[in-house]
């Protein structure tokens, strides 16, 4: 704006466990240190009688007052509470998370002797607030505007959810940016994309709370994603709950006591758990040691690296299945990739890395890039070519859509519109019959791969259409913009009378939106 000072557009990689900042400065990456000097900042949000912690602040608290300290937020992003993933994590949780009356998942804490709940985005906003100010702090002056990383993976509503939390945080968001993505652009930097011919790159980035998989090509200074693979609930996190359900199990049997009704208890054993898994990929063996863990019981526990893997082995085979249909979906063999990069902070688990060496038939994994720090300098990177920065303005970036697109027909199939891995921004157009004229028209938006919508897929929205004639055909338009949010609109086919607009984004339910359809004046 004119007259105002306007700081530097900065990269935001807001993650389950841990957010980064970084700005593009004296042509180069700058990763910004928090007020602790920590260039990572745990998402925790923290809820007390005077005030709200965010960062290590709540980190720092949480084994005090567990059942208002929330972390991994992000999980429950565009879930729903009966969602069999949000019952499982939060059986786990020491905090409370309750439904809505449309069954969206509700986190509840007591703040200033009140008891409040908050959305998971609302969380989410509060830990983008505090990376704001520290990049403002760094920086000394304010920030406005941010490119936000979020998971490949993610669907368009999630996407949407994570925009509004940026809003709400006061940011303009001048685009979202797949993690994976952002991992591949710092990674090429790195390389000076010195490459005449092109290259293809895998980048497999398993964090806290998600799995991304990308296969992408680097040709001079383009970079095309070819297939994303993934799932947005498995990730460290998940090797955490497998520890802690499994002392649970085990103090049961040694002590017939249960302590999975106890937040403190809980909390105590996982950050125990945590620290044990991070040890045991340096180490073959370390011990769990608690005193007083829970009514007399002091708990002690020998844990080899064995073990660990032993609980978790389907998982870890779960994420090389993610990378095969990656490949598969690309179209591209494990000889032609050029460099496995390792992104995320689970990517550290030996076992991991040899499980995706062996797939790669014992071929180099790529370590270059910092695993904590390349998704932020990646976002700062797109920040600063959205802003105009001439030296890198030579970047180009060309994501896809992960999931497919489409609706639901009179038989209960699944009619893709938009299939998986479709290069974005992207506007596709369907005529769609509906059978008998009627005045009002009902189709139902879904997400997935599986051949019947109510398999596997998901339901984004229904939306139902009042005419003022009869209908028999509309012509439905599915419009992804860059920053992979999906649009629908729908108009009568035959009178090309225009009718509904609507975002397929924000919360999403069983919503139905009973409008007229307008008449146009042409
Ligand atoms: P996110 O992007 O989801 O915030 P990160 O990439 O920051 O996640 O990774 C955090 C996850 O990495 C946590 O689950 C953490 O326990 C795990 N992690 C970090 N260091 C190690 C390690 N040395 N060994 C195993 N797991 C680790
Ligand atoms: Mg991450």
């Amino acid at each position: 704006m004119a007259g105002e000072r306007e700081g530097p557009a900065i990269g935001i990689d807001l993650g389950t466990t841990y957010s980064c900042a970084a700005v593009w400065h004296h042509g180069d990456v700058e990763i910004i240190p928090n007020d602790q000097g920590n260039r990572i900042t745990p998402s925790y949000v923290a809820f007390n009688e005077t005030e709200c912690l965010i960062g290590h602040a709540a980190e720092n608290v949480v084994d005090i007052n567990p059942a208002n300290t929330i972390f991994g937020a992000k999980r429950l992003i565009g879930r729903r509470f009966s969602d069999p993933l949000v019952q499982k994590d939060s059986m786990l949780w020491p905090f409370k998370v309750i439904s809505s009356h449309d069954d969206k998942p509700m986190i509840v804490v007591t703040y200033k002797g009140e008891e409040i709940q908050f959305a998971a985005e609302q969380i989410c906003s509060m830990v983008l607030t505090k990376m704001k100010e520290i990049a403002e702090a760094f920086l000394g002056c304010s920030v406005k505007n941010a490119v936000i990383s979020v998971p490949a993976y993610f669907n368009g509503s999630q996407r949407q959810l994570i925009k509004e939390a940026g809003t709400i945080a006061g940011l303009n968001i001048l685009r979202l940016i797949a993690e994976p993505t952002a991992a591949a652009i710092a990674y090429g930097l790195q390389k000076k994309y010195s490459n005449t011919s092109p290259i293809n790159v895998l980048v497999f980035d398993l964090g806290g709370g998600n799995l991304d998989v990308s296969v992408l090509t680097i040709e001079n200074s383009i970079f095309q994603v070819k297939a994303v693979a993934g799932d947005t609930h498995l990730g460290g996190e998940d090797f955490d709950n497998r520890m802690v359900g499994y002392f649970v199990e085990e103090i049961k049997r040694k002590h017939k006591k249960d302590i999975s009704g106890n937040p403190r208890t809980l909390r105590r054993l996982r950050t125990a758990c945590e620290r044990a898994k991070r040890n045991l990929s340096f180490m073959a063996h370390t011990t769990i040691a608690l005193e007083h863990l829970y009514d007399g019981i002091d708990f002690e526990y020998k844990l080899t690296r064995e073990t660990f893997e032993e609980l978790n082995m389907y998982l870890f085979e779960e994420c090389i299945g993610h990378v095969d249909k990656c490949l598969k979906d690309a179209q591209i063999d494990q000889e032609s990739i050029h460099d496995v990069v390792l992104v995320g902070g689970s990517t550290r688990i030996p076992m991991i890395q040899q499980l995706l060496k062996d797939f790669f038939n014992g071929k180099e994994l790529c370590k270059s890039i910092h695993p904590d720090e390349a998704v932020a300098s990646g976002a700062a990177i797109q920040a600063a070519i959205l802003s105009g920065h001439s030296e890198i303005s030579d970047i180009e970036l060309c994501d896809v859509a992960p999931l497919s697109l489409g609706v639901m027909t009179s038989g209960g199939e699944m009619e893709v519109v938009i299939p998986r891995n479709t290069p974005i921004p992207t506007k596709i157009k369907k005529i769609l019959k509906k059978g008998i004229d009627r005045k009002k028209v009902r189709f139902s938006v879904y997400q997935g791969e599986s051949e019947r919508t109510r398999g596997d897929n998901t339901l984004l929205g229904e939306f139902v259409l009042s005419a003022q004639r009869n209908v028999s055909c509309l012509n439905v338009s599915f419009d992804i913009d860059a920053n992979g949010i999906l649009n629908v609109s729908a108009e009568e086919k035959d009178s090309r009378k225009k009718s509904i607009i609507d975002k397929v984004g924000g919360w999403l339910h069983k919503k139905k939106i009973d409008r007229p359809v307008e008449e146009a004046s042409s």
